[in-house]
């Protein structure tokens, strides 16, 4: 078996197939965003290797598709809790990977990768039956596998979104191939030695590594798969509706957002602006950050004053340390991207007021938070999802104003509000399009609530029963009331 070790921990680098390492005759180079170093020559997939783990997932569907639940929920228990026994080793190795805060790792990302798998185990066991009945007949509606599920992941929380799909897919008997992202393949890797050590039959999680357009294209048009679930760019999921299309695959997607954050003149602006700030978490590499800041026009100026700051309190470097709070991005080419976007913006009128480039003293990845002003409604700045450091603020004067600027690009992922009126709140929730809306809050995530976005930030929604649903075939047994031997109790 091939290994690298990364921070210490020994990583295997080939892929995971019925419950086996299996190596590639090409190799991919896995570099880390800190220090562009070369970390492992992990194994590239293609064609044969999506075919085998998708052929070791069908066969283990046999006998894990008709294990109880109870039996399932006893596995993702002790999934749990082997995640929770190596979190410094998972954070750390997360973080050399793809270049996110350490902290943020220890704290939040990996317990809430165990707590994905507790909760779908709780949820298995309290999980009953709908019944009702029918002019006499007896409706029971109950939950069965669908088979082989392929899961495609992003990279920039990349554990943490793995199992936030393997887990309900497992707690459904479905069995998985994962396919995580190339440039951060790492974590799912030692994912697979947890779920082995924990007792998942060989084959029930397999994990292909690969480029997306080779291992990941191979996997999503296989006709032998029940479900696919996909987190990423709008780009690529077309390219997966296409594949899932021509199989009649269903297919769950959660994509890009260009979040607003509504600042209304009732606001307590200290709020204001720590929630406006937090928007450079992760260096803005998260598909919920509200990045289209909109601020009522009598607190534009206070705000804008505040914001540049606190802004400029952001300690920006190495994510390993506890004083960071801005890392690099996550490759060379997402940085010239990022920067590509900053430069068009400038270039249709808008003006930073902070950053506007890359970080010249720390060079490497680091790209400098950004807050744009001006920028010309319509732009590209103001509609399309740049996945990096840089905001945009906009002034409004009316509720019908803002409303309509926030829904004025293609997505609905989240928004934010920040008010002291509750009602006020509820009404422009209902009226701008987003699948989640917090006020006076951001990112507060509950496994129960449905997860999901609107227009181009995806099809469905996942969290607690919503997952379980997707990931299941639903049956209705309808039993008559006539034709049973006499002592039959059928109620
Ligand atoms: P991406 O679409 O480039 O890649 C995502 C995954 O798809 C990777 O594993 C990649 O290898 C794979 N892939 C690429 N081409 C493929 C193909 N032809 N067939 C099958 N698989 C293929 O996205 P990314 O750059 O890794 O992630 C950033 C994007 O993800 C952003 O748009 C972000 O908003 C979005 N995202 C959304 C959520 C959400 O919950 N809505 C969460 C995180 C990230």
């Amino acid at each position: 078996m091939r290994s690298a070790e990364v921070a210490g921990v020994d990583t295997a680098i080939d892929h995971w197939i019925g419950g086996r390492r299996v190596g590639s005759p090409r190799t991919f180079s896995d570099l880390s965003p800190i220090d562009e170093s070369h970390l492992a020559s992990v194994a590239r997939g293609g064609a044969e290797e999506a075919s085998a783990a998708v052929s070791a997932a069908g066969d283990a569907f046999s006998s894990w598709g008709r294990t109880s639940r109870e039996e399932r929920a006893e596995v993702l228990y002790r999934i749990a809790e082997g995640i929770e026994g190596r979190i410094d080793e998972l954070a750390a190795v997360e973080t050399r990977d793809n270049g996110s805060l350490l902290r943020s790792n220890l704290r939040g990302l990996m317990p809430r990768s165990a707590y994905n798998f507790r909760f779908f185990a709780d949820f298995l066991l309290e999980l009953g039956y709908l019944k009702f009945d029918t002019r006499g007949h007896r409706n029971r509606v109950s939950h069965q596998p669908s088979g082989v599920t392929v899961l495609i992941t992003p990279w920039n929380a990349p554990l943490m979104l793995a199992t936030w799909k393997v887990a309900p897919a497992l707690a459904a008997g479905n069995t998985v191939v994962l396919k995580p992202a190339e440039w951060s393949p790492l974590t799912a890797s030692l994912l697979a030695d947890i779920t082995e050590e924990a007792g998942l039959p060989p084959g029930v999680l397999n994990v292909v590594q690969g480029y997306g357009e080779e291992a990941g294209a191979a996997l999503v048009s296989d006709p032998r798969v029940s479900r696919i679930s996909f987190t990423g760019s709008v780009e690529t999921a077309r390219l997966i509706g296409a594949a899932a299309g021509a199989n009649l695959v269903p297919l769950s997607l959660e994509l890009g957002g260009k979040s607003p954050l509504v600042v209304l003149e009732d606001a307590d602006l200290e709020m204001a602006v720590e929630m406006a700030v937090e928007q450079y978490d992760n260096a803005g590499q998260v598909c919920l950050a509200a990045t289209r800041l909109l601020v009522h026009q009598s607190l534009f100026d206070d705000f804008l004053d505040r914001f540049l700051a606190k802004a400029g309190d952001l300690v920006q470097g190495d994510p390993r340390s506890a004083d960071t709070d801005l890392g690099p991005l996550i490759s060379r080419a997402h940085l010239e991207r990022v920067d590509g976007f900053v430069r068009r913006a400038v270039a249709d009128g808008a003006h930073p007021v902070l950053g506007g480039g890359p970080n010249r003293e720390l060079g490497g990845l680091y790209y400098r938070p950004t807050l744009f002003l001006g920028a010309p409604q319509g732009s590209e700045i103001l509609t399309e999802e740049v996945f990096g450091p840089v905001l945009t603020l906009q002034s409004f004067t009316s509720d019908t104003e803002v409303v309509e600027q926030a829904n004025s690009t293609r997505y609905g992922l989240a928004a934010g509000l920040v008010t002291g009126d509750p009602e006020r709140a509820q009404r422009l929730s209902d009226q701008i399009v987003s699948g989640t809306t917090w006020v006076n809050c951001f990112y507060v995530r509950d496994l129960r609530a449905p997860f999901g976005g609107s227009r181009h930030s995806g099809i469905g929604r996942e969290g607690g029963a919503y997952s379980f649903d997707f990931y299941c075939d639903l049956n209705n047994t309808v039993l008559g009331p006539g034709g049973w031997r006499e002592e039959t109790d059928y109620g």
